[in-house]
């Protein structure tokens, strides 16, 4: 197998004392939007780490997210305990949070690489006006932003954050780090083709294979290759089943060594 070591940019883990709560709830949301979507593992960080090992996955992203303002102390507690060589944790900021500013400082000045953000989960609009000064003290900050793009499969289908407002954000702040997920915008893949394929947009690859099959392998081909990052959305999908599905896809050495493992290395300073 690969020589080089693999990185998943896009895992999700909880507490220990709130995953077993976390997760029914979380799948019955999606059953209630329609969508029959079952977690792969229990959700803590040790059911991440032995999902894993099982992959052959070195280091994983977790990405949090607040739905609140107040949760951005405990997020951030937990992400500094859990924090590790394998586990790479995102903090989170609300978009209602007044203090982001001073939030934002904090999360560089403890040595995070980046924030997640999830404009359903969060309520706003990726390109809407009190998103921008957030967006702008991350990119001084010099953190990155993973954030959810395209539809959700737990909400009805509300155009928070599609590719057109992907370009506004990057248009509006050259060289910003906002790594789309899903590559490029979950379901909204016609307009993933028309507006971002193609340019430097960062994207992240979970939940699009199952749903693209072969097609996903000509997007992958057609976009720049430093913007691609392996991702499983972890406990989502499995780790194993999304890794495979990657590699089956057929391509090159170079562009899977760059997805799997190289251009996350690149972005995470490792
Ligand atoms: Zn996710």
């Amino acid at each position: 197998m690969a020589s080089y070591e693999i990185i998943d940019f896009h895992t999700h883990a909880f507490p220990d004392a709130l995953a077993e709560r976390a997760i029914p709830a979380l799948e019955r949301e999606a059953t209630q939007a329609g969508s029959d979507i079952k977690a792969f593992h229990g959700g803590k960080v040790s059911d991440l780490l032995h999902s894993m090992d099982e992959a052959g996955i070195e280091r994983s992203v977790i990405c949090s997210i607040a739905t609140r303002p107040e949760q951005f102390e405990s997020i951030l507690r937990w992400s500094s305990e859990i924090a590790s060589a394998r586990i790479i944790p995102f903090p989170s900021i609300h978009p209602d949070d007044r203090d982001y500013q001073e939030h934002i400082r904090r999360i560089a000045g403890e040595g995070f690489r980046g924030v997640k953000f999830h404009p359903y989960y969060q309520e706003f609009y990726l390109a809407e006006d009190r998103m921008l000064p957030v967006y702008e003290a991350l990119h001084e900050a010099g953190l990155m932003i993973v954030m959810h793009t395209g539809f959700d499969i737990a909400f009805e289908r509300i155009r928070r954050c599609d590719p057109a407002q992907v370009i506004e954000v990057y248009a509006r702040f050259p060289g910003i780090r906002l790594i789309t997920t899903h590559l490029g915008a979950w379901e909204d893949w016609q307009e993933v083709r028309e507006l971002l394929i193609g340019r430097p947009i960062y994207m992240e690859l979970s939940f699009a294979v199952e749903f693209l099959g072969e097609g996903m392998r000509e997007m992958m081909e057609a976009h720049p290759s430093e913007y691609l990052f392996f991702g499983s959305d972890s406990p989502w999908t499995g780790q194993a089943e999304t890794l495979a599905a990657v590699r089956g896809l057929g391509l090159s050495d170079d562009l899977l060594e760059a997805v799997l493992s190289g251009n996350a290395r690149r972005m995470l300073g490792l």
